[in-house]
């Protein structure tokens, strides 16, 4: 190979140079001990000794162009050394953590607030019989509940659970009052999904059941429940309702959190919104579980309800479509 030849190819090569580790291959290639120019030294040697001090120079100012241009590209690109250090002044790298879902967080506050109070945490059975869903709960043949429509049956004649209270007749019967329970999880309804329903939601069910409990205990646990969650001047009121399993049965509306009692679309300018269900568990649920000698009081709560007027969300769907945008507000 010509010197020339050696020359271009070598200004061609040092051009596409891109790290540390490529300058050090392409100058073990051309100075190394086996490199190009060695190869050119080894020839001189066999050289006539008049074509010997040409040569030798041409190769000696070879290798110095080569060098002098290695050290300006090591200088180019700079060493492995330096490009590892780390400059403090750049932004750190962000990472999208995730995030704890909306309905579980108001479903954990709640939670805290009833443990706070003394009750204690149950779950039940998602999947459950016509027995406990509806006959034990007082909740006769031919009630609208029942309806075809309202439930989904499963094949083999058991149910998904239209609301958490089957946990009460459970907990029951396997423990002896006193008992001061909550228990929240999943229920299913066959319903559209519209912005205010959801074929599936979710509902804490609570139940207190000792010697003497009263509807002033009801009432007093549930505005303190409501103040706690809200806002501690948020107003309760009770209102006369009916639940097959409750006796007597109430509907429980507090003071609209969004425009405190004022009125506003969310309350529909009446300044109440209803939150829960209540109620006297029903003097026959009771003495068929043999516990005559005691009264009790038993509420149930839709957790998307309460999520809804806390954060101030108007439709139910947000909770199940996933979209980051909505999720990621609650990070
Ligand atoms: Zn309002």
């Amino acid at each position: 190979m010509e010197i020339s030849e050696v020359r271009r190819n070598f200004e061609r090569e040092v051009l596409e140079v891109k790290s540390p580790e490529q300058l050090e291959s392409l100058r073990i290639k051309y100075l190394g001990k086996k490199g190009i120019i060695n190869k050119f030294f080894k020839k001189l040697k066999e050289l006539p000794p008049e074509e010997k001090p040409i040569f030798g120079k041409e190769v000696n100012s070879l290798r110095d162009y080569i060098k002098n241009l290695l050290d300006e590209k090591k200088k180019e690109i700079g060493t492995g050394k330096k490009r590892e250090r780390i400059d403090l002044t750049l932004p750190g790298r962000f990472y999208s953590g995730g995030s704890i879902h909306p309905l579980s967080l108001i479903e954990d506050e709640i939670v805290d607030i009833f443990v706070g109070m003394g009750f204690s945490v149950v779950y039940g059975n998602e999947v459950e019989t016509d027995y406990y869903n509806f006959t034990a709960l007082n909740t006769p043949e031919d009630h609208p509940a029942r309806d075809l429509h309202d439930t989904f049956y499963l094949q083999d004649g058991r149910l998904l659970r239209t609301h958490t209270s089957p946990v009460q007749i459970r907990v029951m019967e396997k423990k002896n009052p006193p008992l001061r329970i909550i228990a929240p999880g999943r229920v299913y309804r066959v319903d559209a999904f519209d912005p205010s329903h959801s074929p599936v939601f979710h509902q804490i069910e609570g139940l207190y059941v000792d010697r003497d409990v009263t509807l002033g205990d009801l009432f007093g646990t549930l505005e303190e429940f409501a103040k706690r969650v809200f806002s501690p001047d948020t107003e309760a009121m009770f209102i006369p309702s009916f639940f097959p399993f409750t006796e007597p049965s109430a509907e429980m509306k507090i003071s609209c959190p969004f425009c405190g009692g004022e009125g506003c679309g969310v309350c529909q300018h009446t300044g109440w919104v209803e939150i829960l269900g209540c109620g006297m568990v029903h003097r026959r649920i009771l003495e068929n579980l043999g516990y005559g000698d005691y009264t009790g009081f038993a509420f149930g709560m839709g957790v998307e309800r309460i999520a809804m007027l806390k954060m101030g969300i108007n439709d139910i769907r947000l909770f199940y479509e996933n979209d980051l945008e909505f999720l990621e507000q609650f990070r």
